[in-house]
């Protein structure tokens, strides 16, 4: 198949390295001169001008979200009716509000680090992930959960709405309390310099790419200011009828949850 790949970042940088290991043609977009010469020795088809995706078979939108709307409509002049079409972006609702000429079917890798641009991207992310699709208008989505499964993914098939909600509960409102605690600890200078491994590990998040961060808390607000209320009300029950056989539930459940590797076991 001829695969397009734009935006060559930490996910698009991926997808192509993925990808150069199979016999699929490759033409990649990028607007970055230094990854233009970069990507040369995997694929010679690559440019700034869209239009060099014109006879591909897939493309995979891999631009920052506030870019993605304006990505997808480029594409409504330059690619065949018949072209499946994938976006990437973290948040998926925003994307479903319009019917598109191409198969456009939305996804989510639910892969990532907190480093960003194409020497951040490496060939074995979507190792063992889930890679989400939310079809709303194109259900044909059998190419590309194969193409999904080949990178190493497990393709998981919802829709936008419940992704999303899922997505503010373990994602998103997750990486904004990371945030928040660091920058409220921050403000007792003992704290801080007796902060050890739990610290660390709790506030991870906080490294979340900047304009990421941004975009998850404008594209998926409604959906994290629900879970922060229904938290805020949890945290004062939980701590009111702290029992032990609760918290031995939660230990044995989250043990359960990821393999020895790290990877999400939860059936
Ligand atoms: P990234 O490393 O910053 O890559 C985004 C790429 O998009 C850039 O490298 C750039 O590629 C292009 N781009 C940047 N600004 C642009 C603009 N103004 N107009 C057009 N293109 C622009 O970010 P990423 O982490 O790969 O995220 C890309 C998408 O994947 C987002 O929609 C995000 O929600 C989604 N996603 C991210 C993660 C994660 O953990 N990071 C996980 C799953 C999904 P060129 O320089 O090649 O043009």
């Amino acid at each position: 198949m001829n695969i397009g790949i734009i935006g060559l970042g930490l996910i698009g940088g991926s997808v192509l390295k993925n990808l150069s290991e199979t016999k699929h043609n490759l033409y990649a977009v990028t607007r970055n001169k230094e990854t233009l010469e970069k990507i040369k020795n995997i694929t010679k088809v690559c440019s700034d001008d869209y239009s060099i995706l014109k006879e591909c078979d897939i493309v995979f939108v891999c631009t920052p979200v506030h870019k993605i709307t304006e990505t997808l409509d480029k594409l409504e002049n330059i690619l065949f009716s018949d072209c499946i079409v994938t976006d990437v972006a973290s948040v998926k609702e925003f994307v479903t509000k319009r019917k598109r000429p191409y198969k456009f079917i939305p996804s989510h890798p639910m892969a990532g680090t907190e480093n960003s641009g194409y020497d951040a991207s490496f060939k074995e992310l979507f190792e063992g992930a889930k890679w989400v699709l939310t079809p709303y208008d194109c259900n044909e989505t059998e190419i590309l959960t194969e193409l999904i499964k080949k990178m190493g993914a497990i393709p998981i098939i919802t829709t936008a709405e419940e992704h999303d909600k899922a997505v503010a509960m373990i994602s998103h409102v997750p990486m904004y309390l990371s945030q928040c605690l660091f920058k409220k600890a921050e403000e007792n200078k003992l704290a801080m310099s007796l902060a050890s491994s739990g610290f660390r590990d709790t506030t991870r998040l906080a490294m979340t790419d900047i304009n990421l961060a941004k975009d998850m808390l404008k594209y998926n607000s409604k959906n994290m200011d629900n879970f922060i209320d229904d938290l805020i009300l949890e945290l004062k029950a939980f701590k009111e009828n702290y029992k032990d056989e609760t918290i031995l539930e939660i230990q044995k459940n989250r043990k359960k949850m990821y393999s020895v590797d790290g990877k999400n076991i939860f059936k």
